[in-house]
C-alpha cells in the first residue's frame, strides 16, 4: 500500500478529503447482503442509510425510508460487513523489515493507519510501543469521518528491566514493584487507553517479569481505572495473572494446552482472550524458506518492494531457519491455534488480534491472514468475522462500532464475494468507508 500511496493515490486522497468536506448529503447503500457483525446469518437484499459519520437506518431494501436529497449507491451482488477491529497491533516503528524507535513519527503512524484502512481494518489497538505523539492522532480519530483507521493505545507498555518486550528507546523498563506502579501512574496521567505488560522469557533466553511486579502493575492500573492487558506465553503465568486480576491476554497460551483450571478462572473473573495472534505465530517462521505468499498480489499490496525483497532473500530465510528458537515454532503455532479454539468453545470471551507491525508481520495483510488462521483452528468463517467485528467491539465497550446498526459509526467494508462461504473472500475488497468517508483501498 505504501507503494500505491504515492502520486495518483495521494492526489485522489486529497480529492476525497475535499469531496468529504463538501459532501453533507445522506447516502443510501442498497442491494447488498449484510453481515452485520453480531454473528447473525447474512441477510440478502438489505439497505443502509448513512448521514455524516453515522448509520441512520439499516434494514430490508424495500422498507428503506424515503427521504429527499438522498444519494443512492447500488451495491447489488456485494457483501457489506463492519470494518475489522484489530485489538493487537504495533505501529509506526518499522521500515523495510527493520524496527527502530527513531522511525516512529506522526507521519509513520498515519501511514500505517492508512494502510490498515485500505485493507478494511478500521480500528486498531496499539499494544505498548508508542511514543506520546500517538495520543493526538488517537484523539483526532475517535469518531467522525476519517481517512484512516481509528486508534487506541496502551502508550508505553511495562517491560521488566533486562527482560522481554517493548522497543528500546520507547519503553521505560522497571526493576521493582515501586518503579512499576510509578510508571503505570505516568502512563495513566498521559491518558493512555490501557496498561500493557510483557511476561515472557523468549524460551528461557531472558529474565521474566516477577509476579510481584505484575501484581503491582495490575493494582496500579486498576486504581487508575485502566484495564490491564498481558503479553503471555506460559500456561502457569496465565493462571497467576488471572489470579492477580488481569483483564485480558494479548496472545494465546503457547507452551501447553489450556486446561479447565484456566478456563474456569477466566470465565469466573470475566478475563478476555483479547487476541489470538495466530497470524503472528505463523508469520514468525513462514519466511524461513521460499513462500508462495510473497507472490500473492494481495500480499504484495501490503508491502513495498524492499520489504518483499527482504522477505524473499535467501540470507534472511537462512537466518530465520538457523535461529535458536526456530525448531520450536511450528509446534508453538499449532498450540496457539488449538488453545484459541479451546477457549472459544468453552465460552471464554474473546476478541481478534494479530500482533501486526513488527518486521514481516504486515499491517493490513495480517488481519486477513488471522481470519484464515482462525478458520484453520476450527472457527467457521462467520465466527472468525464475528470475532473481528462485534466481539472485538464488545471489548472496546464504546458501543459505537463493530456492528452495522442504527446510530453506529459508518465504518464498513464492501466485498465482491461472501466471506462466510470462504474466508479468503475477506480479501475481495471493493470499498472501505471510515465514518461514512470512502478511503483509498486495496483491490
Ligand atoms: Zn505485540
Amino acid at each position: 500500500m505504501r507503494r500505491t500511496m504515492t502520486g495518483a493515490a495521494r492526489a485522489s486522497l486529497a480529492a476525497l478529503l475535499l469531496a468529504g468536506a463538501a459532501q453533507a448529503e445522506p447516502v443510501l447503500y442498497r442491494g447488498f447482503t449484510l453481515i452485520d457483525g453480531t454473528g447473525a446469518a447474512p441477510r440478502a437484499g438489505q439497505a443502509m442509510l448513512v448521514d455524516g459519520a453515522r448509520i441512520r437506518w439499516v434494514g430490508a431494501q424495500g422498507k428503506a425510508p424515503k427521504r429527499r436529497g438522498v444519494r443512492t449507491v447500488d451495491l447489488g451482488g456485494k457483501y457489506l460487513m463492519p470494518g475489522i477491529i484489530d485489538l493487537h497491533i504495533h505501529i509506526g516503528t518499522v521500515r523495510d523489515l527493520v524496527q527502530k524507535a527513531e522511525y516512529f513519527t506522526p507521519e509513520s503512524v498515519r501511514r500505517d493507519l492508512r494502510t490498515y484502512a485500505a485493507f478494511g481494518v478500521t480500528t486498531v489497538q496499539s499494544m505498548g510501543t508508542d511514543k506520546d505523539s500517538v495520543l493526538a492522532i488517537r484523539d483526532a480519530g475517535r469518531d467522525g469521518p476519517q481517512t484512516m483507521a481509528r486508534l487506541l493505545t496502551a502508550g508505553q507498555g511495562l517491560v521488566f528491566k533486562g527482560g522481554y518486550g517493548g522497543v528500546p528507546g520507547i519503553n521505560h523498563p522497571v526493576a521493582t514493584p515501586e518503579e512499576a506502579a510509578a510508571e503505570v501512574d505516568a502512563q495513566a496521567r498521559k491518558g493512555v487507553d490501557y496498561i500493557k505488560l510483557w511476561m515472557d522469557d523468549e524460551l528461557g533466553a531472558m529474565p521474566k517479569m516477577p509476579y510481584a511486579i505484575s501484581k503491582a502493575i495490575i493494582d496500579a492500573g486498576h486504581r487508575r481505572g485502566k484495564r490491564v492487558l498481558a503479553h503471555v506465553f506460559y500456561l502457569a503465568d496465565a493462571k497467576m495473572l488471572v489470579a492477580q486480576g488481569i483483564d485480558g491476554f494479548m496472545h494465546s497460551v503457547r507452551d501447553k494446552p489450556v486446561d479447565a483450571e484456566l478456563i474456569d478462572a477466566m470465565k469466573a473473573r470475566g478475563v478476555w482472550q483479547g487476541a489470538g495472534t495466530l497470524s503472528r505465530e505463523a508469520a514468525v517462521y513462514a519466511f524461513a524458506a521460499d513462500n508462495p505468499r510473497t507472490r500473492d498480489p494481495f500480499f504484495r499490496q501490503a508491502a513495498d518492494p524492499a520489504t518483499i525483497a527482504g522477505l524473499e532473500s535467501p540470507e534472511r530465510e537462512k537466518s530465520i531457519a538457523s535461529s535458536r528458537i526456530y525448531p520450536a515454532l511450528p509446534r508453538i503455532d499449532e498450540q496457539a491455534r488449538d488453545n484459541e479454539m479451546a477457549l472459544a468453545r468453552a465460552g471464554v470471551r474473546y476478541g481478534f488480534g494479530t500482533d501486526a507491525g513488527p518486521p514481516g508481520r504486515l499491517p493490513g495483510y495480517s488481519e486477513h491472514w488471522e481470519l484464515e488462521q482462525l478458520v484453520k483452528a476450527g472457527f467457521t468463517p462467520a465466527q472468525a468475522i464475528h470475532a473481528a467485528t462485534g466481539r472485538s467491539a464488545q471489548w472496546l465497550g464504546t458501543g459505537d462500532r463493530g456492528v452495522i446498526a442504527t446510530g453506529r459509526l459508518a465504518d464498513f467494508v464492501v466485498l465482491d464475494a461472501d466471506p462466510t462461504r470462504d474466508i479468503l473472500n475477506s480479501r475481495r475488497i471493493a470499498a472501505v468507508y471510515v465514518g461514512g468517508t470512502k478511503v483509498p483501498s486495496v483491490r
